[in-house]
């Protein structure tokens, strides 16, 4: 049975306490507690702060001793395409449109509903392996994709991915309309939607407008691609004398709430603009290396006001989905892009991780920081490796230390997914199996 299917009524609302850790309440710079306690009641987090001694563990159906860890709130990956995980190490080391012409998109035209799911599921085991609680996705198949995120108690924000050329923009609309009314909320609220336009040079201006009325219609944000490569910048001044920024503005995007991915072809207007508009960009340091798109000017960005993310893109122009590797990169790439080692703190770079993918998917009232009323989203960090000692400065150690491998549990919407690294509910070996079958088939279709 599908969680979406089941009543209210019938989720049984579990007590857990996690105590003696550290914990990084991402509330604010300094808040570290030393010895803490998190309670959790059914899906929201019910206590924060100093381990309660007048409170017995009794009390609770499940309590965690984890001294020697470090508590946070779970890593938000603000861009990506799950599915695309099938793609990993196929095509590596090619300019980004040979790369999308020649060997991505001809594979995407024969993909099927099981190759959607098992990837999904594949990725979605990566990522909460390496501590992402929610993340935001743009692809196709999206009842595959839900069915993935349903099965595995993971967060996630969802989008139909949608492109405007070679009349494929209609039946992009349909299925955006179908997914919002069946999906939208589902899973007690662990599924969100969004709607998706692709990227300005791969939207024209006149689709992009009929997709903003549906977003209007139902009043939900949108998640596309901006000002990604010197291409797109070329394409737009050659069509509409226009920045890529420039032009969504003219169309109307930037009037709605929006993430957009990349921006690492931005003007000083470009920026102002956004920051006036309270744009919200995801960053993806990592696909942008590997494709050498560039580098996004994220100090100047944060400098103007912008709120910033971080994503990892999808596994085949990454080739992961750590957000670890996320927030290392922007915390180096940016102080040799500067000259400036001030640039982009380790704090900052946690926050991105966290609290700031709450903002960029307009749920910082619900996730990305620890607090009572919050959704029980959390991960704990073993901290107890050699890699990790001595312990000055444990934020320094989570953004420039720590690896993916040191995430010991994660808890999302109150649920344990996985305790002492062991997945609880998904079979990571025969997804992983499935996987790989899937994308064998896949390439000799
Ligand atoms: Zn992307």
């Amino acid at each position: 049975m599908l969680r979406a299917e089941i009543d209210v009524e019938e989720v049984v609302m579990s007590n857990l306490r996690i105590k003696d850790c550290y914990i990084i309440t991402m509330k604010a710079e300094e808040e570290l507690i030393t010895r803490g306690e998190v309670a959790l009641e059914g899906d929201k987090i019910s206590y924060v702060g100093e381990v309660r001694e007048n409170v017995d563990d009794k009390n609770f159906d499940q309590v965690i001793y984890a001294s020697g860890k470090v508590c946070l709130p779970g890593f938000i990956n603000t861009h990506t395409h799950s599915p695309m995980i099938l793609f990993r190490s196929f095509a590596d080391d090619l300019p980004l449109m040979t790369w999308l012409e020649e060997k991505i998109w001809p594979l995407e035209d024969k993909l099927t509903s099981e190759d959607v799911y098992w990837s999904t599921l594949l990725a979605i085991v990566e990522m909460i392996k390496s501590g992402t609680t929610t993340f935001n996705d743009m692809y196709f198949f999206m009842d595959d994709m839900v069915r993935a995120v349903e099965e595995s108690g993971i967060r996630a924000v969802l989008a139909r991915g949608l492109i405007g050329l070679e009349g494929k923009g209609e039946v992009g609309l349909k299925e955006t309309e179908d997914f919002i009314t069946r999906w939208h909320n589902s899973c007690q609220g662990r599924i969100k939607a969004m709607l998706g336009p692709h990227a300005p040079y791969t939207c024209p201006p006149e689709f992009f407008r009929e997709v903003l009325a549906k977003a209007s219609k139902h009043k939900l944000p949108l998640h596309t691609h901006l000002a990604e490569t010197s291409f797109e910048v070329q394409h737009c001044k050659d069509n509409y004398d226009k920045t890529p920024v420039e032009l969504m503005d003219q169309v109307g995007l930037f009037d709605f709430p929006v993430i957009v991915a990349h921006c690492v072809h931005l003007t000083e207007e470009d920026m102002e603009l956004m920051a006036d508009k309270k744009v919200k960009v995801s960053h993806n340091p990592g696909s942008n290396l590997k494709l050498a798109s560039g580098i996004a000017p994220l100090a100047s960005m944060l400098g103007k006001g912008i709120e910033v993310s971080l994503g990892t893109d999808s596994a085949a122009s990454n080739n992961n989905l750590d957000l670890l590797e996320e927030m290392r990169l922007a915390a180096l790439i940016h102080k040799a892009r500067e000259n400036d080692p001030t640039v982009i703190p380790a704090y900052k770079a946690l926050e991105m991780a966290t609290r700031e993918g709450a903002k960029g998917l307009f749920m910082e009232e619900e996730i990305g920081i620890l607090q009572e009323g919050f959704k029980g989203d959390l991960i704990l960090m073993d901290f107890q490796k050699p890699h990790l000692y001595p312990q000055h400065d444990l934020v320094a150690h989570l953004v420039y230390s720590a690896q993916s491998s040191d995430v010991d549990t994660v808890v999302i919407d109150g649920e344990i997914l996985m305790e002492n690294r062991e997945m609880k509910g998904l079979d990571e070996e025969r997804i992983m199996f499935n996987a790989q079958k899937q994308a064998l088939e896949l390439i000799r279709r």
